[in-house]
């Protein structure tokens, strides 16, 4: 905005706090949560917008593997997206440790951070809003 340098550190230093806490931006004239935050609402058009924390757990309603990412220093490909029901709001966020096998039996995941990137030579290593499932007990458990 007004010229803080050149790379890409600046900008992975503008969206370190959306990266490292789970947040959303609320807007104020129509109350939609959006995740990851945004500066303007898409769907009123708003700029008055607030950061508002989000639960670290929700519902997985439905997932994809992705197997084209962008960036060419991700640490794995695929990697599995998810649709996770916060109450507050639905995000779209990458999934972890989870077997594609399992993914069926998965209801409820829940926030971690977790390592996605490295850059080589100035050695910045990303990290970002991951879910995992939680894992449930099973009454009168065989499991
Ligand atoms: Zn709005």
């Amino acid at each position: 905005m007004n010229g803080v340098g050149a790379g890409s550190l600046p900008r992975w230093w503008r969206n370190r706090i959306p990266r490292y806490r789970l947040v959303g931006a609320k807007c104020k004239v129509c109350g939609r949560i959006h995740y990851p935050p945004r500066e303007a609402c898409p769907y009123c058009g708003s700029r008055d917008l607030e950061i508002v924390p989000l639960p670290r757990r929700g519902k997985l309603l439905s997932y994809t593997h992705v197997f084209s990412v962008p960036g060419d220093n991700r640490l794995s490909t695929p990697i599995i997206l998810g649709l996770v029901d916060l109450g507050s709001a639905k995000v779209i966020a990458e999934l972890t440790d989870v077997l594609p096998e399992e993914l069926p039996n998965v209801k409820e995941v829940e926030a971690v951070v977790r390592k996605v990137e490295e850059q080589g030579g100035n050695g910045v290593i990303g990290y970002a809003i991951k879910f995992r499932p939680v894992l449930q007990a099973t009454p009168g458990g065989q499991g």
